[in-house]
Parts: structure tokens; C-alpha cells; sequence
């Protein structure tokens, strides 16, 4: 764990719920625990799911902390629905030093000595509380024999015990460990639920962040609430009174709005002067070009939103400091084409880790992006892929489904098409022409596969060379 990273978490614990009224979202999660509490119906085992930093080890003490409260519960409550955190088991408790709440970390040493130790220990009754509470987080870590182990304590679970497992993949856990456990599945944080927090943490840090600033946060954070967290602990130290949007993208480096509006208005008008100029100037101010690229595929998937219709109040909700530019893009990209370009910067991203020049496979990018949108509808229509066949069907390719003889020599090459009589500007025609006269020469050994190489490497190029003016 980095340096960074244990600041983050410091972060987190210093302001993790110490109610069940504090915690954001998961209200699934807290009224069933509240109403369990209330009724005195608390399960021997509980197994918490979902993704990092979405409040599974906090739920778990809120709930450690309750069933052991010395506050008397209120009239008719078998126990406090919440802690009241001043009673010296609560407190033992959120100081980490309780002998009846014992957190194990299954991922440290996959959990082998705690889990021995557990087993020799759990039949003894707490030392001081009412229930001894064992949190075992990232259970899925734990080694078979340790697995083993927990199975037959939670078989035949001892009157005092309450055991809490918390993962982030359940599906690696054993049926037999699952189906002995109150499940609850943790969701993802949405945006407005973690910049509400957000908010109000800054505030307690005595500075305030505004509107645009908040949700830019809180998307960064996907989901993760700790995540956010980290992200406010390295803003508070730029933020002088107040911080906002600007600040934060540059504290982190994150494409200026106006960046991406101006690169996608390069591939629309397929200025290719504009669109590598752009990308130098984000490559050479020290941008990340990977977060670049995911800035430019949020952008992409928000237009797409769009064109699908009736998500501008989404749209509003996830990015309000993209909103304005994404509307003026309305109708401008195809869906086709969208669809397209979120599939080649999701590929540039894959490809982009193992580059030692990001400038170069940007500007590759850019001329993809270019080229999506104007073949999309082309391409997704399916009547390129029509023409291929009636090339093949004509005898100039040759393709992996095609019967007939098999030509093996190779050295038969079908004679070059003429250009179509009915050739025009009309791009259709362009494209048969380009397509009959590059696959040509490659004769019947042309496979599927060989083909798809042809249209990625010659075709396309040279119809760019032709079409595009720069
Ligand atoms: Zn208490």
C-alpha cells in the first residue's frame, strides 16, 4: 500500500459514519440491520457484497457497535437501532481496541493464524460485551483449509458469536459458506448521493468546493465513496477558502471540457490540423493521455446518451460541466458512428499501456474517430459487407465461408476490376471501387481474416487520402 493510499484511507476512517443515519445509500442495507435490531432478530452470520469503498466494513461495526451498546435500548427494542457512541463499548469499539469485535483480514496472510486462533476461541463467551462480533473482511481470500475451518464454526455457530463476512467477489466464496449467511449486496454509490457527502466534508474542512467541481469529483470516484474521499483529501491541500472545477482538472490533470468539445468538432469536420494540434498540447502540458482517453470515451458515451434520446436530465445529473457542450452536438454524430468510437478508445486505452509514444497512437485515434464517423452508417447498415460478397460471389475474393475449389497455387491472380461505369462522388461507389481494386490483387487466397487486414490497412487510408480534405 502507498503512501498516498493509507492518507486516503486515514481519510475515510476519520470521517466513516458513526450512525446508521449517517451512511450514504445503502438504506436496504441499515433499515433491515435497524429492524433486526429492533425485533432482537440479529443472524449469526452476515455476509456483506460489493465493490471497494462502498461502506461494507462500516456497516459491519454500526452493527458491532449497536448489538454491544451499554445504553439501554428504547422501550420495546430488544437493542439501540443506533450506537450512541459515548458508552465505553462503543468507544473501545470505534478505537479498534475491543476484545469482543475482532476484525481479520483475510487478505494479509490469507487469514490462517486468525482463523486457528478463532477456532480455539469462538466457543469462549465474550470478555466484556454481549456478542462477540468477528468481521472478516475480503473473505474470498481465505485458503481452503481456512474456509474449512469458518464452515464448521458457522454449522454449528456458538450462542454469543456474531461473524460479519464482507467481499468483493462472492462468487468465489463456496455455496456452502453462502447459503449459511444473511446476504446483503452492497450497491454503487450514485454521483448525487457521494457529492452530497462530498459536500458536507469539505465543509467540515473548512472549505467548499462548487456545483461542477463536486460532480466532477464524484465521477471520478465511480461509485467508491472512499475513492471520493481520496480525491477531496488531495484537493483540500490547493483549496484555499474555495475550489472548483478548473482547479480540479488541473489538480489531476483532466481534459478541460472545452478540449473535448473542440476535438470532437476536429472529427466532425475532419480538420485533421485542429485535431493533432489539440493532442499535442494535452501530450506536451503533461496530461495523462490515459486519462485523455477516458475523459474522451465519457464524452462519447454522453453524445450517445443524447442521440438515444431523453437523457438530457441524465446527462445534466452525471456531468453538468459537459452538458452545455454536448448539447450543442446534438445530432451531429450518428449512433453508428458513436457506437464505433467508443470501441476504438476503449482499444487505444488497451494499446496505450504499451506505447512509448502516446502522441502518435492519439493522433491514430483521432483519424479512427475521423473515419467512424464518416463510415458508421456504413459500417453498421452491414452494405459493406453486402458488396464484399458480391465481390466474392463474382469471383475477385475469396471468402473463409465461400465452397467451390480451392485455388492452391496462388500465383492466379484475378485480373483487376475496371472502375464501375456508375462511379461517381456517390461514396457507395467509392467504396466498391476501393474495395474491388485493393482486394483484387490478393486473389482467391484473400480469407475473412486477411480481409479485414486489407480494409484496416490499405483501404481505408487511401480512402481518407481521397476524401478528406486537410
Ligand atoms: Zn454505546
Amino acid at each position: 500500500m502507498t503512501q498516498k493510499e493509507q492518507q486516503y484511507i486515514a481519510l475515510y476512517r476519520r470521517w466513516r459514519p458513526q450512525t446508521f443515519g449517517e451512511v450514504v445509500g445503502q438504506e436496504h442495507v441499515t433499515r433491515t440491520l435497524q429492524n433486526a435490531l429492533r425485533m432482537g432478530r440479529v443472524a449469526h452470520a452476515y455476509l456483506f457484497c460489493g465493490l471497494r469503498g462502498t461502506g461494507k466494513t462500516t456497516m459491519a461495526k454500526l452493527l458491532a457497535k449497536s448489538i454491544n451498546c451499554l445504553e439501554p435500548a428504547p422501550e420495546g427494542y430488544a437493542f439501540p437501532v443506533e450506537p450512541c457512541n459515548k458508552c465505553l463499548s462503543c468507544q473501545d469499539i470505534n478505537r479498534g481496541r475491543s476484545m469482543d469485535v475482532l476484525e481479520i483480514d483475510a487478505a494479509s496472510n490469507r487469514g490462517i493464524d486468525e482463523i486457528r486462533d478463532l477456532r480455539e476461541k469462538v466457543r469462549f463467551a465474550p470478555a466484556q460485551s454481549r456478542y462477540k462480533v468477528y468481521i472478516i473482511d475480503e473473505v474470498h481470500m481465505l485458503t481452503n483449509e481456512a474456509f474449512n475451518a469458518l464452515l464448521k464454526t458457522l454449522e454449528e455457530p456458538p450462542g454469543k458469536v456474531i461473524f460479519i463476512l464482507a467481499t468483493t467477489e462472492a462468487s468465489r466464496l463456496p455455496a456452502t459458506v453462502i447459503s449459511r449467511c444473511q446476504r446483503f449486496d452492497f450497491h454503487l454509490l450514485e454521483a448525487k448521493e457521494i457529492s452530497d457527502r462530498l459536500q458536507e466534508v469539505a465543509g467540515r474542512m473548512g472549505f467548499s468546493i462548487d456545483k461542477d467541481g463536486l460532480s466532477l469529483l464524484a465521477n471520478m470516484a465511480e461509485g467508491s465513496l472512499r475513492d471520493a474521499l481520496g480525491l477531496l483529501e488531495q484537493c483540500a491541500s490547493y483549496a484555499d477558502g474555495a475550489i472548483g472545477a478548473e482547479q480540479i482538472q488541473s489538480i489531476f490533470g483532466i481534459a478541460a471540457p472545452v478540449n473535448l468539445y473542440q476535438l470532437m468538432e476536429a472529427v466532425h469536420k475532419e480538420d485533421l490540423a485542429q485535431g493533432f494540434t489539440i493532442i499535442k498540447d494535452i501530450v506536451y502540458s503533461g496530461k495523462e493521455p490515459g486519462q485523455f482517453l477516458k475523459d474522451l470515451s465519457s464524452y462519447v458515451r454522453l453524445l450517445l446518451l443524447q442521440e438515444g434520446g431523453g437523457a438530457q436530465e441524465l446527462i445534466e445529473q452525471e456531468a453538468p460541466f459537459l452538458a452545455s457542450f454536448i448539447r450543442k452536438h446534438k445530432g451531429v454524430f450518428l449512433k453508428e458512428s458513436l457506437l464505433e468510437m467508443l470501441e476504438i478508445t476503449s482499444d487505444v486505452d488497451r494499446q496505450l499501456r504499451s506505447v512509448t509514444r502516446p502522441q502518435f497512437l492519439l493522433e491514430l485515434c483521432f483519424l479512427r474517430l475521423v473515419r467512424a464517423h464518416r463510415f458508421g452508417p456504413y459500417l453498421a447498415s452491414g452494405e459493406l459487407f453486402k458488396k464484399l460478397e458480391e465481390l466474392e460471389a463474382k469471383g475477385f475474393i475469396k471468402g473463409e465461408h465461400t465452397k467451390g475449389e480451392h485455388n492452391k497455387g496462388g500465383n492466379t491472380a484475378a485480373t483487376p476490376p475496371a472502375l464501375p461505369a456508375s462511379a461517381s462522388s456517390d461514396l457507395t461507389s467509392a467504396l466498391q471501387w476501393e474495395v474491388e481494386k485493393k482486394a483484387a490483387p490478393a486473389g482467391p487466397n484473400l480469407t475473412g481474416e486477411r480481409l479485414k487486414d486489407t480494409w484496416e490497412e490499405k483501404i481505408l487510408p487511401d480512402l481518407k487520402r481521397k476524401h478528406i480534405t486537410v
